[in-house]
């Protein structure tokens, strides 16, 4: 019910405008972001690893129609990495980007944009001795995406990239990139999309999620189910189980407080769970879409309003 008006509202400038501008929202952004500054996210990340988690860090931003925008967030990741690389947490704690956020929605040159400043993080995290995953936004950014992934992993085959069942093209995608080493993060997806290229029930987004889950789960990339559906990461254990798979050939994610005990139940249960944790000032789109995936997250954001 909540769900289409939030994902509609969470591309509005004056839905952003309105709801950025109300004190009481920062807490409860809070809950879903590491907070604004590098500080605060390394803060966090330490605390994480501390506890047996891994994480991917993303910086927030997404839609730049500027290419000085799309440069400072490139410089952003950079000065991120060289403090992992500092701090030595090697692939414990990657990042994850939006092209969108380095370019990919430039007026012009903007393919040539995206990946140069991708590539420049790239050599930062490989310089970290990390690795970066390359999340996926709505439908028409796909095969530019997966274009840039292709370019990125001829240079850094570690490149990760994601794909998201609520598509109907995703399974062959799925069956496409399931190459060796290939590291995958299966979600569902977070857009709003057309019935002519997305499933509009929840059920058949599950169902077409399990079938990507054992394509990827029975080939030899290295996939990463990101879920909170606890159902959905009960069949991966069983599907990588049947598989014959070690537990070091695959990871759990999970967005940043989003069911933390069981991220750490898992976690003591022997298995990789890597923690998604966003920061940054451009939270906006990223705390819209958590508020559409779960009714109660909507309600708990109205009575922080009420009770301010
Ligand atoms: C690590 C990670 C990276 C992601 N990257 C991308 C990406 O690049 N592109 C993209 O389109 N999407 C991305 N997503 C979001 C994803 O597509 C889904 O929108 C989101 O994960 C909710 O779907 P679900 O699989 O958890 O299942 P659902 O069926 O939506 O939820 C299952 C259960 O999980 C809990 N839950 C789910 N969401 C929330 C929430 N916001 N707050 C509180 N509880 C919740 C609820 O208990 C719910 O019943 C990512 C998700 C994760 C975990």
């Amino acid at each position: 019910m909540f769900s289409q008006p939030l994902l509609m509202a969470s591309r509005s400038a004056k839905m952003r405008k309105a709801i950025t501008a109300i004190p009481v929202t920062r807490r409860v952004v809070g809950r879903f972001v590491a907070g604004e500054t590098l500080p605060e996210v390394v803060a966090i990340t330490e605390g994480l690893l501390s506890e047996d988690l891994t994480v991917t860090i993303d910086n927030l931003g997404e839609d730049t129609l500027d290419v000085a925008d799309a440069i400072a967030t490139r410089e952003a990741y950079v000065a991120l990495l060289s403090r992992l690389a500092d701090l030595g947490l090697g692939r414990r704690a990657e990042v994850s980007l939006k092209l969108s956020a380095l370019g990919q929605s430039l007026p012009s040159g903007a393919e040539q944009v995206t990946l140069d400043n991708a590539l420049a993080i790239c050599q930062a995290a490989e310089k970290a001795g990390t690795t970066v995953t390359i999340d996926m936004e709505d439908h028409t950014t796909i095969d530019r995406t997966l274009g840039t992934v292709t370019e990125l992993r001829r240079d850094f085959p570690w490149v990760g990239a994601v794909l998201q069942s609520m598509l109907l093209r995703t399974e062959a995608d799925c069956r496409d990139l399931a190459t060796a080493g290939s590291r995958i993060r299966l979600v569902k997806g977070a857009y709003l999309e057309p019935e002519s290229v997305a499933f509009q029930d929840k059920k058949d987004v599950d169902l077409a999620y399990v079938r990507c889950l054992r394509t990827l789960m029975h080939s030899e990339a290295y996939p990463m189910p990101a879920t909170h559906d606890l159902r959905m990461i009960e069949i991966g254990q069983q599907l990588a189980a049947d598989a014959g798979r070690a537990k070091d050939s695959y990871e759990f994610q999970m967005l940043y407080g989003i069911r933390p005990a069981e991220q750490r139940q898992l976690s003591r249960e022997g298995h990789t769970v890597r923690v998604y944790l966003p920061y940054g000032t451009d939270w906006y789109g990223y705390f819209m879409r958590r508020l559409a995936e779960r009714p109660a997250n909507v309600g708990f954001f109205l009575r922080a309003l009420v009770s301010k």
